[in-house]
């Protein structure tokens, strides 16, 4: 290997790659002068260029002098243009500091490169991207080395022009091997474009954020500004900052908060002159208030369920039953889009209190939405905001109220919805129960969805027949008759007068009241089917007996209430029960149903001269006045075989009136009582007074079923009615009547009118 010396010049924080220039200056005084005279005296202009000496003493760069030039002032300017590495065996002179620096180096040996043509030209295309991309590399590198073939030669021209760290350009320097350089250079010229453009993009990102923070802030204090103006500022500034902290806080869907974000956006810049700021405000108010993710956990243990409704509710075996059922299933399977339950009874059977008791039981909340008298759908789901004081519907209102997404909803009185060009709200509550649709009701005030799978929903209603039939289908209906006599002083007993005692925090035995008493309460100061209003005279009794307590400032520990004491404390008897009457001709006991429970109902039929026309008294609705006529008809029709007299039947108007003119009757179940007080009035025939008849009447004289049976036959025993013909379809339910009814009562079930007159005729 060729060795030989060389004058050397130490660079410190420069640092001069091979086949790049550089330009020096020295004053008179340095001793680099020696060197450059040397060089160019003995050496032929070359001189070994050291960089970085402290941390480099193995490689140097074998460089020439050019541009050797003496400068007015004295000092000495020269160009020095690297060649190639070199590998430094050994410093000379390094002790004698007067002397100039020499070394003895020798040459590497640089292996062939293969390819060196297309390296070149893939670094050519990569750095021509490069300097498109970043803005600070100066192109005229580009002409430089547009013609160069050699490889090491074009590595490190371009390194000196892209790499601005110094122990990186170091590295190049150190290393020989001109592929590796090509490498290196690669990898460098990728990093650094990537680091360019996370940059760029990090910059980008910052300045538009100032950007807009800067217009949003410019446009705000103007807002201000112009609030000022019409004096409305502060107290909504204030309002505002704490609408964003609630919309912040609240738990509900991404959408509803962006929209809330959206809505509070446009009311902040509403003038509160505008009638839509509060349009907009109620609306936030609104989303606010509504439970989107709020719920309770259900108790599942329906053992205890069944606990809390036995001790809440007397009886109602059956019904507690189906109830646990439904429980049951909708813990197998909460997605099933099984039927609803619906409770069907008169009022103050338990329907409302029943529903609580669930509620409370499974551990859900509770709410009650009245639907009786509604026509308008809007009711249910909301009127649009454009309405002028719009507001959501019932089904919104009841969830706020609620303050969870899965509470016990009871909807009340569905068969008392009517259907009319507002639309049709049987329809609506249709989809409302409807879980494969309620996951995304939309209230039209509220126009976000609320998902409703997970309410309960149970129904009520007080006449099975009045319920919409489309709704009807959809139902799982449980029926809840009246009460007995009985019951019902049993429930006073086990139920009410404990439940009131405690709520005027008086002890469980602080009254004494007699089966007797109750009864006379049942019978002459309520007319119920349910016990509601037995409930409230209890209620008013211990109320005036607490009140004389407390006035007066005197001690009891018990106190007796007997049938005699009702007068001080409830006044006047209220109620007097149809009794049976005499028998008489043209007068025959048709039993009623109406939320009073069942009554015997006497009805009456006269004719007198006139050409066959029927006149009706006594406050008849549509359906029984139909029944009438039917009845007369079927008569007509069969004069010969009840052995009427057709003179009389075409001779004489038939009047038919039935007392009690103030209560409206009206129901499918007089027919047969009707056609019997015909007969009997035209055959001049008494029917016994001991008879009632319940059962409606085709024109072939066919006996149809009727309903409120128990609470017909409870009204007929209290009446002293002891024979009761009913329809035979009826005869199932003959089963859901308590025993100490039944046993006292003779029945007779008919399936053709011909059947209630074999037993009248025979007397039976
Ligand atoms: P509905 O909803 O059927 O009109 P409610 O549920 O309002 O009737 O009942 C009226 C009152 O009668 C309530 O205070 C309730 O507790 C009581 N009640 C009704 N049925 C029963 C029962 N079977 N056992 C105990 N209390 C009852």
């Amino acid at each position: 290997m060729k060795k030989y010396n060389l004058p050397v010049i130490l660079l410190n924080g420069i640092i001069l790659l091979p086949n790049n220039k550089l330009k020096l200056e020295f004053d008179s005084k340095n001793t680099d002068n020696n060197v450059i005279d040397m060089s160019v005296l003995f050496h032929n202009n070359n001189i070994l260029v050291v960089s970085e000496y402290s941390t480099n003493k193995e490689i140097g760069v074998l460089a020439k002098i050019k541009n050797n030039l003496e400068l007015p002032n004295g000092n000495t300017r020269i160009e020095i243009v690297g060649i190639k590495r070199v590998k430094i065996v050994e410093f000379l002179n390094l002790s004698k500091t007067n002397e100039p620096l020499e070394s003895i180096v020798s040459e590497f040996n640089i292996s062939k490169i293969e390819n060196e043509d297309i390296i070149i030209s893939k670094l050519k295309k990569e750095l021509k991207e490069y300097i498109k991309l970043i803005p600070y590399v100066s192109n005229s590198v580009l002409d430089v080395i547009e013609k160069e073939k050699d490889l090491s030669k074009f590595v490190d021209i371009i390194t000196s022009n892209v790499i601005t760290d110094r122990k990186r350009i170091m590295e190049y320097l150190k290393t020989v091997e001109p592929l590796k350089r090509a490498e290196m250079l690669l990898q460098d010229i990728y990093l650094e474009k990537e680091r360019f453009q996370i940059e760029r993009n990090l910059d980008l990102k910052v300045k538009k954020e100032l950007d807009d923070n800067q217009k949003e802030f410019i446009l705000k204090e103007k807002l201000k500004f112009i609030k000022e103006e019409l004096g409305e500022y502060s107290s909504k500034d204030v309002e505002i900052e704490n609408l964003k902290k609630k919309i912040e806080q609240l738990d509900c869907p991404k959408k509803i908060k962006e929209r809330l974000k959206y809505e509070l956006d446009r009311y902040e810049k509403n003038s509160n002159l505008s009638p839509e700021s509060n349009v907009i405000r109620d609306y936030i108010d609104w989303l606010l208030n509504l439970p989107w993710n709020n719920f309770t956990t259900d108790n599942k243990d329906l053992k205890k369920v069944k606990e809390i409704l036995d001790n809440s509710h007397y009886g109602l075996k059956e019904v507690k039953e189906r109830i646990i059922e439904y429980l049951a299933v909708r813990q197998m399977n909460s997605n099933s889009n099984g039927p609803v339950i619906c409770l069907v009874g008169p009022p103050g059977v338990g329907k409302t209190s029943l529903a609580i008791s669930i509620a409370n039981a499974i551990n859900r909340n509770f709410v009650k939405i009245s639907v009786g008298g509604i026509s308008d759908e809007a009711e249910i789901i909301g009127h649009r905001k454009t309405y002028i004081g719009a507001s959501p519907g019932r089904i919104i209102t009841s969830l706020k109220k609620a303050k969870t997404n899965n509470p016990l909803i009871l909807i009340d009185e569905i068969d008392k919805m009517n259907k009319n060009y507002h639309g049709d709200p049987a329809s609506t509550l249709l989809n409302i129960l409807d879980k494969e649709q309620n996951k995304y009701f939309s209230d039209n005030y509220i126009e976000e969805e609320f998902d409703l799978s997970n309410v309960l929903f149970i129904l009520t209603a007080n006449y099975i027949e009045d319920i919409p039939e489309a709704l009807k289908d959809r139902l799982e209906i449980v029926n809840i008759s009246g009460y007995t006599e009985l019951e019902k002083i049993d429930i006073a007993y086990k139920y009410l007068l404990p439940k009131i005692l405690k709520n005027n925090g008086l002890k469980e035995n602080f009254v004494n009241i007699n089966q007797d008493t109750i009864l006379k309460i049942i019978r002459n100061y309520t007319k119920e089917a349910g016990v509601r209003e037995l409930e409230r005279q209890l209620d008013k009794i211990i109320r005036k007996i607490v009140t004389q307590i407390v006035l007066n400032n005197i001690k009891i520990n018990k106190i007796n209430i007997d049938s005699k004491s009702l007068l001080k404390y409830l006044g006047n008897e209220k109620y007097k029960y149809n009794k049976k009457s005499k028998s008489q001709v043209g007068v025959v006991n048709g039993l009623a149903y109406t939320i009073y429970g069942g009554d015997i109902l006497p009805i009456e039929v006269n004719y007198f001269k006139g050409k066959g026309n029927l006149v009706l008294t006594g406050n008849l609705g549509n359906v029984m006045k139909e029944s009438a006529t039917i009845a007369l008809n079927y008569v007509k029709a069969n004069y010969k075989k009840y052995g009427i007299n057709y003179e009389v039947l075409t001779n004489n108007d038939i009047h038919i009136h039935v007392p009690e003119g103030a209560i409206k009757k009206d129901g499918p179940s007089a027919g047969i009582a009707l056609t019997l007080a015909i007969i009997s009035a035209l055959t001049n025939k008494k029917i016994s007074s001991d008879i009632a008849l319940t059962g409606e009447i085709t024109l072939r004289g066919h006996v149809l079923a009727i309903g409120g049976l128990k609470e017909k036959v409870i009204g007929a025993l209290r009446a002293g009615i002891k024979t009761i013909i009913i329809p035979k379809d009826n005869l199932d339910q003959l089963n859901d009547i308590p025993k100490e009814v039944t046993e006292n009562i003779k029945f007779i079930m008919v399936k053709e009118f011909k059947e209630v007159y074999e037993v009248i005729k025979n007397g039976k």
